[in-house]
């Protein structure tokens, strides 16, 4: 039996991929650690809330006594997940995105570093590479150039997860994945909002000139990717993830209206945002090649099925929407 720690369980990406693991591996037992924010959602997770290899502990990464607590009680991997994830909120208020990414890294990685553990796995993103002009493709080796506070506290916190590995021997791993789409990915991110918005026939908000540019991953995809790099990643390495699926947003948006039977007068321009990254696109051919792993969507398959699911699924995102998140959304359109 081996014990696994994902933290940010609660979120997106995180609740996919548990749901994955449980139903792929019977000999791994998961213990999710999540403070419950805004972005954290236990409906998410109700399918397998009784599963007997499952447990749910309500914390935050930054409660250095909680993690050496479950760390200390015997943990063979941590993938980490918890994160504060969104640009927008990052610019508003950068302080909780480096209490959360960065020092909530270091307390995890120190845990490990105590306990001596198989391995710690860093979910990161693309965004640590900064904006791409027309040409060119992240690899592995580009330089880190961040550019907002958001995906700053990422680069702080993959450098922490490169320097425990070369100062303390910690096993490590980081990925830097694209933007992901799917089930349960919240209502401010630009594939839900604009399915949401579109059902409701309200307003498409849309950045500038809705010309930049994202390379799509279905987020199945990125769990399937995890679990190659948790099981097959040489030590202290870095994987980009990347589904070759460059798309406009406003590519996205018109394809949604589309598939919904709307009109194109929904979309609404409105100001750019303050140091939006242009074009972001990654070379996959670290993982594809040493790992054998390949994206299994294509994005047409994958947005029909993400858009089924919002509609199958309106109390989901419905009960999401009204609340705080209103005042949220009313402050920023
Ligand atoms: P999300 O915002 O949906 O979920 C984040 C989860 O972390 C939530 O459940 C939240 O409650 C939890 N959390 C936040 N602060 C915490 C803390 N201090 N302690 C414990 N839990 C905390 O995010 P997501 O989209 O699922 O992203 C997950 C990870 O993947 C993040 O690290 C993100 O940077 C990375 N990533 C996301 C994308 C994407 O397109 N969504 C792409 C590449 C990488």
């Amino acid at each position: 039996m081996k014990r696994l720690l994902v933290t940010g369980g609660a979120g997106f990406i995180g609740s996919n991929f548990i749901k994955y693991m449980l139903e792929k591996y019977e000999e791994y037992e998961i213990i999710n650690l999540d403070k419950l924010t805004y972005a954290g959602n236990l409906e998410n997770l109700k399918d397998i809330e009784e599963h007997p290899n499952y447990t749910f502990i309500k914390g935050d990464i930054t409660d250095s006594s909680l993690v050496e607590g479950i760390v200390g009680k015997g943990i063979d991997y941590i993938i980490n997940f918890a994160a504060e994830s969104h640009v927008d909120r990052s610019i508003e208020n950068p302080k909780v995105f480096l209490e959360t990414n960065v020092i909530g890294t270091q307390v995890l990685l120190d845990a490990a570093k105590k306990y001596g553990i198989e391995k710690y796995l860093q979910v990161s993103t693309d965004e640590v590479y900064g904006a791409l002009g027309k040409i060119g493709l992240f690899t592995e080796t580009t330089s880190l150039a961040p550019n907002s506070p958001y995906s700053a506290s990422k680069t702080s916190g993959d450098l922490l997860v490169r320097a425990y590995h070369k100062t303390f021997d910690l096993p490590i791993n980081i990925t830097r994945c694209s933007n992901n789409y799917g089930p349960y990915q919240f209502p401010e991110k630009l594939i839900p909002l604009m399915i949401a918005n579109c059902l409701q026939e309200k307003d498409l908000p849309i950045y500038g000139d809705g010309m930049q540019v994202r390379d799509w991953l279905h987020v199945k995809d990125h769990c399937t990717a995890i679990d190659a790099v948790l099981h097959k990643g040489k030590d202290g390495e870095v994987y980009n993830i990347g589904g070759n699926n460059e798309k406009a947003n406003i590519e996205i948006v018109k394809l949604i209206i589309r598939a919904l039977g709307k009109s194109q007068d929904l979309i609404k321009y409105v100001k750019d945002r303050p140091g939006h990254d242009r074009r972001y696109a990654i070379d996959n051919t670290k993982i594809t090649t040493e790992l054998g792993w390949e994206p299994q969507y294509t994005f047409e398959e994958g947005i029909e099925e993400t858009i089924a699911w919002y509609l199958d699924n309106r109390d989901w995102w419905e009960k999401i929407i009204s609340g705080d998140y209103r005042k949220y959304y009313d402050r920023m359109y």
